[in-house]
């Protein structure tokens, strides 16, 4: 007969990791840029307090159950207080990107039936528009103090948080339920029809902190000080605000203040020692500090992932800066972490040039996340570091399911337990484990029946002195069906012609993988996440004919 544990049976909850915070670490700080312009100090303990005044203040609003709350706001204190204020009394925290178009934001704030909606003050002219279309929200909070309401507003029944937070005593116990509860709702940025909702629950994001903080993954200690470069709209930053609870370090947090200059400024006043972001923004911070001759003194490791870290940003960090790059690869639909670049013991003994290799991958996965790649008929391929397949996830904190579907996105893998995760990459494993991706399926360049990969092309073009970004596209071609076709903005100042950027490349990738010709252009589009918005780039080039 099976023998049951005997173990105690302690719901894995949100609040649990707060609570732990303020009193491991109840002194520990939490720095914050706000919009007003100030910088703001608390701590753990100070925002324990605070979270436990949020949820009783949404409570007396009338907030039940698994109602949820969205949030417009940019990485602060009360941001935090409102993630754990909200999924530490059971209601779901809903984070909206507001870099999305006004409809998308309005569509989202919708789909979701969010009941409240709390905003930061630079968001008041946003929301006071699209507050017609907002039906389902029946209270507006602005995060802000009474001396920075507007005098005027078209939002009815306008609420200061700073008002309902003091209004309140505090003398509230987190509640105990089943750990298989929503805690949170992100948005995929629906790139291709309206975004899609992954319900995240208390279990999975529990599960998601502490493999994030593993020696492998992001290793963050008590000692660290943590500045989530990463939005808190954007994937939880990552799992940050719930990482950074569980080992009690310092937080600083950048409020909209993501200039190279002002997060310089930031990294050395506070002695940032870790930080986590998409290279858009290191590619902002490294102009800077190139222009301004500046070092970090305090600064050591950081993760980027998102889109691809191009080997040339790797280098130039580790290289120049003395900050340790962690390459980490994941999606809104996996909470976001699957895989991070770290090194064994065994490549201590390789070249400077192999270990880089390895760490320019997209890394392992963390134990939780199981991955396979599979061919077009879903068998798996073998992970020899050279067969390119569809990659596939399973495990503790990957969606089974969108909010509001009924349709399952998962597959089955022939030979392999459970049900799978299709991510709509394409990538390589090696025999170590070391994941890398080609490209998102719907990016790769399909030349004349051999795959391209565009960030591979890429990778080449940016490590160019004379090229600020670039990126690479497929191109209608009549005897190849798709050629690839490089669009690049050159750095302020720099020259370089089409034939100097074609030559570039001639040893670096086999001849018939170099783009086709060359597009200089003054920006490249981004998505409301800051990576390249490819689509929008290949509408742009439909029509354009290629030398070849
Ligand atoms: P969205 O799908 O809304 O753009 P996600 O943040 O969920 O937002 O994006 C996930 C996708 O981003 C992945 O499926 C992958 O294509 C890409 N991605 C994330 N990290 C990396 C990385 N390190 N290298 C290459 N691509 C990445």
């Amino acid at each position: 007969m099976t023998l049951m544990g005997q173990m105690m049976q302690v719901p894995l909850l949100i609040s649990s990791l707060l609570t732990h915070a303020a009193r491991h670490s109840g002194d520990t700080e939490i720095v914050s840029k706000r919009v007003e312009g100030d910088l703001h100090r608390t701590t753990w303990a100070e925002v324990a307090v605070r979270a436990r005044k949020v949820a009783q203040a949404l409570a007396r609003l009338g907030c039940q159950p698994g109602d949820r709350v969205g949030t417009l706001a940019w990485n602060g204190y009360r941001h935090l207080e409102l993630y754990y204020g909200t999924s530490g009394s059971q209601l779901v925290c809903h984070t909206i990107n507001p870099r999305l178009f006004p409809e998308q934001v309005a569509w989202i704030a919708n789909d979701a039936a969010d009941r409240v909606l709390c905003f930061d003050l630079n968001f008041l002219p946003l929301v006071e528009k699209l507050a017609p279309q907002l039906g389902k929200v029946e209270h507006f909070v602005l995060l802000a103090g009474r001396s920075h309401m507007p005098a005027s507003t078209s939002l009815p029944g306008l609420l200061c948080y700073e008002e309902l937070v003091e209004a309140e005593t505090g003398d509230y116990a987190w509640p105990s339920f089943d750990e298989n509860t929503a805690s949170s709702i992100c948005y995929t940025s629906g790139t291709t029809g309206h975004p899609k909702g992954a319900v995240y629950s208390h279990r999975s994001t529990v599960l998601h902190a502490y493999g994030a903080a593993l020696p492998d993954a992001m290793a963050c200690s008590a000692r660290d000080v943590v500045l989530p470069v990463v939005p808190m709209f954007h994937v939880n930053a990552w799992g940050l605000p719930y990482a950074t609870a569980l080992v009690g370090c310092k937080v600083v947090m950048p409020g909209p203040h993501l200039d190279g200059k002002s997060l310089f400024e930031l990294f050395e006043q506070e002695k940032v020692t870790f930080s986590a972001g998409v290279p858009t923004v290191w590619l902002g911070l490294l102009t800077y500090m190139q222009q301004n001759g500046l070092k970090f003194s305090t600064f050591k490791r950081t993760v980027i992932g998102g889109s691809a870290c191009p080997p040339a940003m790797l280098r130039t960090l580790e290289d120049d800066y003395g900050v340790e790059v962690i390459h980490a690869w994941g999606m809104t639909e996996m909470s976001p972490l699957g895989t991070l670049a770290k090194l064994k013991s065994k490549h201590d003994v390789l070249d400077a040039v192999s270990r880089r290799r390895i760490l320019e991958k997209q890394g392992k996965g963390i134990c939780g996340v199981d991955m396979e790649i599979v061919d077009d008929e879903r068998r798996p391929l073998p992970w020899d570091g050279r067969s390119a397949g569809n990659l596939v996830v399973r495990g503790h904190w990957v969606i089974d399911h969108y909010f509001q579907t009924e349709a399952s996105p998962l597959i089955e893998v022939p030979g392999r337990d459970g049900l799978w995760f299709p991510t709509g990459d394409v990538a390589s494993i090696d025999a170590d484990g070391y994941m890398q991706i080609t490209d998102r399926s719907k990016d790769v360049i399909k030349s004349g029946g051999e795959w391209i990969s565009s960030i591979d092309l890429e990778n080449i073009a940016v490590a160019h002195p004379a090229v600020h970004e670039a990126a690479v596209i497929a191109c209608a071609h009549p005897k190849w069906d798709e050629r690839p076709l490089l669009v690049v903005v050159k750095k302020p100042g720099a020259e370089v012609t089409r034939e100097e950027l074609l030559a570039f490349f001639g040893g670096r990738i086999a001849k018939w993988q170099i783009p086709d010709d060359v597009a200089f252009v003054d920006e490249l589009p981004h998505t409301a996440t800051g990576k390249l918005q490819k689509l929008k780039l290949r509408e742009q080039f439909k029509d354009h004919k290629l030398p070849t």
